[in-house]
């Protein structure tokens, strides 16, 4: 029997998997279209890229549901489509696990509803809270072990998100905010202006469970180990990083990142040693690097 995944943390740090967006742009996936309605149309592409990640050493994959709510799904017309999307993603995940012969932890992906609320958008509040909800819903009903708000950067946005998550009953959630380095390099915060102190302080008082950062802009592995170490010293929560494999960069009309496995690797270390509970990566990054970052961990957790 698999431990509740907080029950787990308590016992040493877990490796995550990488992206999933830039992996199904290499499957095929078209700029711009819906990789949340491969779970139905092509799962096997997405079972493919998972167990990748599995067989690199994952103990958790997040599912493939970024834009998984009705809001984001709607704009591809799969809104009817809500909770399929959202159970088949999480058969995948434990589908991937089992094809690598290893247990781990599915984490449902709730990612950003991608507007604005009223009164600056179209969308009310309720809107939002509805997506959430049915979404986290059918992530949660279909076994996920953890929900992941990820990629925020308004307090109020990822407030409805935990709220979601607690209605749909998930047992362990956590918050993951999207910084940008400043033009002047001397500090990090949202595009809506919050910083690590204020979003673990939120995020403890909301009840969400692990507080994490992903994305971001010249977020690297550095910078996420001086946001886990300012974390650490506004909350007792467990915490996670998943940054991005070096900066996007346009070639041939392509976003590529380009930080190679053997480059991240080098800040996998010190993120432990800063006391990160589960190390992953973002946009960018591949089964190599999280290959590279088992290796690392274990490294590290034999000493
Ligand atoms: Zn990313």
């Amino acid at each position: 029997m698999k431990k509740p995944l907080l029950e787990r943390l308590k016992e040493g740090p877990l490796l995550g998997d990488g992206a999933m967006g830039t992996q199904l742009m290499i499957a095929g996936l078209e700029q711009g279209g819906c990789g949340e309605e491969w779970n139905l149309r092509h799962p096997e592409k997405v079972l493919a890229i998972q167990k990748r990640y599995a067989d690199a050493g994952s103990d958790c994959i997040l599912t493939n549901t970024f834009g998984g709510s009705r809001i984001m799904l709607n704009r591809h017309g799969n809104a009817d489509d809500v909770v399929p999307i959202n159970r088949a993603a999480v058969e995948v995940v434990k589908q991937a696990f089992a094809s690598a012969g290893r247990d781990g932890y599915v984490i449902g992906d709730v990612g950003p509803f991608g507007g604005l609320m009223e009164p600056y958008g179209d969308f009310t509040e309720q809107q939002v809270r509805d997506a959430f909800t049915e979404q986290a819903k059918a992530l949660v009903d279909a076994g996920a072990d953890a929900i992941i708000i990820e990629t925020q950067t308004s307090l109020e946005e990822l407030g409805i998100g935990i709220e979601a998550a607690k209605e749909a009953g998930a047992a362990c959630i956590i918050g993951s905010m999207a910084y940008d380095v400043t033009l002047d390099g001397s500090t990090f915060r949202t595009m809506m202006g919050i910083d690590p102190e204020r979003a673990a302080e939120f995020m403890a008082q909301q009840g969400a469970h692990v507080v994490a950062l992903n994305c971001g802009t010249r977020m690297d592995m550095t910078r996420a180990r001086e946001a886990i170490e300012r974390y650490k010293r506004a909350t007792d929560l467990p915490v996670m990083a998943q940054p991005n494999a070096g900066q996007p960069k346009l070639v041939n009309m392509k976003v590529v990142y380009d930080e190679t496995p053997a480059e991240m690797v080098k800040g996998v270390v010190p993120l432990l040693e800063a006391g990160t509970n589960i190390v992953g990566a973002c946009c960018g990054s591949t089964p190599d690097h999280i290959a590279a970052f088992r290796k690392a961990m274990d490294e590290y957790l034999k000493n």
